[in-house]
């Protein structure tokens, strides 16, 4: 086949998928440097043949549906130039996914932050449809990569349209909070080892997650949720000549921090949602807690040991260089809410109680 398939000839799936997953679109157009589908042409599957794989999967007993795409807010765009989401488009195509006979939940996979505030119909009108809500938060997986604004300026200039490399910060925080005010939660994805990336660079995204975690706080209180994840850089696409990340050879004690704060980030999700597991019996509640808590926090400790091991310190995770107020001298506790319970995070330092939230201005956010 020359090209990329076109619709057509895509065949439709004839037993069920992993996680009940239809595919909605293909390719993107953002033009990310380092993203190999940026290369596709996006195309969009109509909705009967969506609707066609639902069944498929519905049929086989799966009955929960994974719309998969590269970005979901892009599916059958009109406007090229500055990519404002198709509301209308996205609307009606999860009313149908949910419409149909026997489909109990849906989320899509992928999605960018931007068109979440450049539309801000788009999630209010999404989440009904999809039921979102305290017991049924809608999981969604976009693309963070760095904070750095010479990288977002090289590599992804265009993943925050309609808004500009300059305004990423901002639609971070807002697209986050946009996200959390409609029951979405987004796992983040962070890229580490990007050609040319700096200590610098990496700095900038450990401050962005440093004041996102305390601005949405403040902001949200016990509904502000989210996680990042920091990967590896694989040379793909545009950037396909250059070198693979090497976490051995190249780690550095920005890269540490990164790893380090979205962890513990991670950690402090994972005990909040075990305590609202409502499958669960009251009594055994908190030895699911215990469970899912003290895993990671052996994970965090180790990271903590690692980064010590190669001569790192562990503080600056916290006090970040170049963060404008510096509070923090690690107390690292968490409160975890509507539980009395104060749980270690893991660094061997004095602990004093640190709550959710802090006083750290986000610069440029836009204020409710
Ligand atoms: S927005 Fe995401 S899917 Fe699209 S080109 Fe960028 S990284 Fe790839």
């Amino acid at each position: 086949m020359k090209g990329w398939p076109s619709v057509d000839q895509i065949p439709p799936i004839v037993n069920p998928a992993m996680n009940g997953m239809v595919e909605v679109m293909r390719g993107c157009g953002r033009g990310c440097q380092f993203c190999a589908p940026n290369v596709r042409t996006a195309r969009y599957m109509d909705v009967e043949k969506v609707l066609q794989e639902v069944r498929v999967n519905v049929a086989g007993g799966k009955p929960s549906i994974w719309a998969h795409s590269d970005d979901i807010f892009l599916y059958r765009v009109e406007d090229k130039r500055h990519f404002y989401p198709n509301t209308d488009a996205i609307v009606d195509l999860f009313s149908a996914i949910m419409g149909t006979r026997g489909v109990t939940h849906s989320n899509p996979t992928h999605g960018t932050i931007a068109p979440v505030i450049a539309d801000e119909d788009l999630l209010p009108r999404l989440s009904p449809i999809l039921r979102a809500g305290p017991e049924n938060w809608i999981g969604i997986q976009p693309g963070l990569e760095t904070a750095s604004g010479d990288l977002l300026a090289k590599y992804m200039r265009n993943k925050m349209l309609p808004f500009a490399p300059s305004e990423w910060e901002r639609v971070v925080l807002e697209g986050t909070k946009a996200f959390n005010q409609n029951y979405w939660f987004p796992a983040y994805t962070l890229i580490m080892g990007l050609p040319g990336e700096t200590e610098d660079d990496v700095w900038a995204t450990v401050r962005l997650i440093d004041t996102m975690e305390k601005w949405l706080g403040e902001k949200l209180g016990s509904r502000a949720h989210f996680v990042s994840v920091p990967l590896s850089f694989v040379p793909l696409s545009v950037l396909s000549r250059e070198e693979f990340f090497d976490v051995g050879r190249e780690m550095t004690e920005a890269r540490f921090a990164l790893i380090y704060r979205s962890w513990r980030h991670t950690v402090k999700e994972a005990m909040y949602f075990s305590q609202s597991v409502k499958s669960v019996p009251p009594y055994l509640r908190p030895v699911l807690r215990f469970l899912v808590s003290v895993g990671p926090m052996i994970i965090l400790k180790y990271i903590a040991d690692w980064g010590k091991s190669m001569g790192f310190d562990v503080d600056k995770a916290f006090n970040i260089p170049g963060r404008r107020e510096a509070n923090l001298n690690s107390p690292c506790l968490f409160l975890l809410p509507g539980s009395p319970s104060l749980v270690w995070s893991g660094l061997a330092k004095p602990v004093a109680l640190r709550g959710l939230t802090g006083s750290n201005p986000v610069p440029g956010a836009v204020s409710e």
